[in-house]
């Protein structure tokens, strides 16, 4: 089996008048993500981790932010493209493993809704999609709440 290992990272401010959308689900808070599509941090994050495995260049050369096709588009269309694109190079998902880094609103109620999003769009188990949440200890702009990272690594195998 050839197996390949991916990283990815995102970032995107965070501000009033904003839905927040975070690994393919909306989550009622007074701030939301800033951003050309629906601003999901989280799936850009795995988009790339999976984009990086196969080699295939970032979430930016093939979604562009100039591109009125991306303004305002749910997340996991992207991801959906991301796992065509893969796919093309024989290459499917072997395992997820993500971080959010934010101070609020709390991740851990809404793992499961989002492993759940998640892994109908990547054909994969639940099980296969690692969700974690960590505070930035109220440090820098994320503990301002002034924004929102997450990071990604992703596995995939070609058949
Ligand atoms: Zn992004």
């Amino acid at each position: 089996m050839n197996l390949r290992v991916g990283l990815g990272f995102d970032v995107h401010q965070l501000s009033e008048g904003y839905p927040l959308y975070l690994g393919g689900i909306k989550l009622e808070h007074e701030k939301g993500a800033v951003g050309h599509s629906d601003a999901d941090v989280l799936i850009h994050a795995i988009c790339d981790a999976l984009l990086g495995a196969a080699n295939m260049s970032d979430i930016g050369f093939h979604f562009p932010n100039t591109d009125e096709r991306f303004r305002g588009i749910d997340s996991k269309k992207l991801l959906a493209e991301v796992i065509e694109k893969i796919k093309t190079k024989n290459y499917s998902v072997v395992n997820i493993d993500a971080t959010l880094v934010l101070e609020r609103p709390k991740i851990n109620p809404h793992v499961a809704a989002m492993q759940k999003a998640l892994s109908e769009v990547m054909h994969i188990s639940t099980e296969d999609i690692s969700i974690k949440a960590t505070t930035n200890e109220k440090l820098g702009f994320i503990g301002r709440e002034e924004g929102v990272t997450a990071y990604a690594v992703a596995l995939i195998s070609r058949s």
